[in-house]
């Protein structure tokens, strides 16, 4: 029986989801021995060559993580889903623009711009900038096209799975890699993690304190078995799915959000904000008036790192344009 065709791809990505692949350890030697890697560029010394000429709808699998920030994501993007019969949104910048995400508040032209010309370690007093077509030694060179507005993969391609978290939880990977061999993929639509809340899984004690002030993470050392918000540090797990056992609270670092909103959350920066006000609230029958809640909310010193750090192009803002 021919073995499984699986694509692994990247987009705009710091490639952390592909290496976490490396941590499947022997069960990654077992995937590798029983299907045919088709495409893995970070792998083995593939070319784009390799992907274009496999036969449309031959791909049964492809991870493709990162998000679109540039012509060059996109058009692969579209030949992806051309060739597979799967795609899976692989890891937060897929699944919801991740941390390239926020460069949804700027432009392509201040990115580059600080990026070439402004950093205090570039020596670039002609203010050059990379161009999309130029010309050297009489040859075209061709570099692809930085977007304004950068997108989910799902914003670009129709998507049939979702696996968020950077990186995403091993035991998820396996889970569809599983699947994938045995021929027994979830429906479509179907989201690698937990249909809970991070804060249900966390074992942390839950006093039902009223928050009275936000603390940032180096002011107070936080007592390890009680809830961090409660302590008044900034964690995102009441409005962050599940499943990624907890690592990061478990070693007294609040949850920044990784594995994007709860299930039934139409914009994790909007839920985790009622979240607070709603413990704000506690000693109060009829909710918190917004003079308890403005000063508290001016204290978090980064509120789009904090609400946003993860999913700013599909929350409800998705970009935002700066002021002149
Ligand atoms: S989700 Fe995280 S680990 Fe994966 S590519 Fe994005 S930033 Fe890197
Ligand atoms: S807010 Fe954080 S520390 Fe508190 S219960 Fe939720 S996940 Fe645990
Ligand atoms: S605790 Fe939060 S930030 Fe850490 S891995 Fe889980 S979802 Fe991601």
């Amino acid at each position: 029986m021919a073995k499984p065709k699986v694509a692994i791809v990247l987009g705009s990505t710091c490639a952390g989801c592909d290496y976490s692949l490396l941590d499947l350890g022997p069960t990654l030697l077992d995937v590798l021995a029983n299907v045919e890697i088709v495409y893995w560029p970070t792998g083995a010394d593939f070319k784009l060559s390799d992907l274009e000429s496999v036969p449309d709808g031959s791909v049964d699998l492809t991870l493709y993580e990162g998000a679109i920030t540039n012509s060059d994501n996109e058009e692969l993007a579209k030949l992806v889903r051309r060739k597979s019969k799967a795609v899976v949104a692989y890891g937060s910048c897929a699944c919801f623009g991740g941390i390239p995400g926020l460069a949804n508040v700027s432009t392509a032209d201040d990115i580059m711009k600080t990026a070439y010309v402004e950093t205090w370690s570039t020596d670039n007093k002609a203010g050059m900038l990379p161009q999309p077509l130029s010309k050297a030694d009489g040859k075209h060179l061709e570099l692809p096209v930085t977007y304004d507005t950068i997108r989910a993969l799902d914003q670009v391609i129709p998507v049939d799975y979702y696996m968020p978290g950077c990186p995403p939880p091993l035991s998820y990977i396996e889970q569809a890699l599983v699947a994938a061999l045995s021929g027994k993929l979830p429906p479509r639509g179907h989201v690698f993690a937990s249909e809970r809340s991070l804060c249900d899984e966390c074992k942390r004690t839950k006093e039902k304190k009223n928050l009275t002030a936000i603390k940032r993470f180096h002011e107070i050392i936080p007592d390890s078995q009680r809830c961090l918000l409660e302590q008044g540090i900034l964690c995102m797990g009441p409005a962050t799915r599940g499943g990624c056992k907890a690592p990061c609270v478990d070693n007294n670092i609040p949850c920044r959000g990784c594995m994007g909103p709860t299930p039934e959350a139409l914009d994790q920066g909007a839920k985790m904000l009622s979240a607070l006000a709603s413990i704000i609230a506690l000693d109060q029958e009829t909710g918190v008036s917004e003079d308890r809640l403005i000063p508290l909310i001016q204290q978090v010193k980064d509120p789009l790192g904090t609400f946003y750090r993860f999913g700013l192009p599909k929350s409800m803002f998705r970009r935002v344009i700066p002021r002149r």
